[in-house]
């Protein structure tokens, strides 16, 4: 998948230089593709610091943060290979702060037994459809 996108490509993207459509293209490959991650944070590395961040464009677009639950079920480890990756990407390499913090809310919060979590989820259905019965 990667292949289908040049170095060049790759620069023009960073400078948000692409037509729309594939700028688009390279966003949606970047959420799947760990290779194409690689790629995209080789080619801004060695670009002259301070012009533009990779983590900056990402933040601008904010197309990319994944959801509460992808990153509970990455805390909770019940996530895919290329889900794992893309959270840690976006996280790490990005530097997202609003899923960093996302992270530790969420840790905070996960603390408590699964065994307990998983019996609270079930009361928790249990009584919504019995009060859906009850209509
Ligand atoms: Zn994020």
């Amino acid at each position: 998948m990667s292949h289908s996108f040049s170095n060049s490509d790759l620069e023009a993207f960073l400078d948000e230089a692409l037509p729309t459509e594939r700028m688009a293209a390279i966003e949606d490959a970047l959420r799947n593709d760990g290779e194409l991650q690689k790629r995209i944070t080789a080619v801004n590395g060695r670009r002259d610091a301070g012009v533009h961040s990779l983590g900056e464009i990402w933040r601008r677009h904010r197309l990319s943060c994944p959801s509460r639950e992808q990153i509970g079920s990455y805390l909770l480890g019940v996530l895919s290979d290329g889900e794992i990756d893309y959270i840690k990407f976006h996280i790490e390499s990005i530097g997202c702060r609003y899923c960093a913090a996302s992270i530790t809310d969420l840790k905070a919060h996960q603390s408590a037994p699964e065994t307990e979590v998983t019996h609270r989820r079930q009361k928790y259905f249990q009584s919504s459809v019995g009060h859906l019965r009850k209509k």
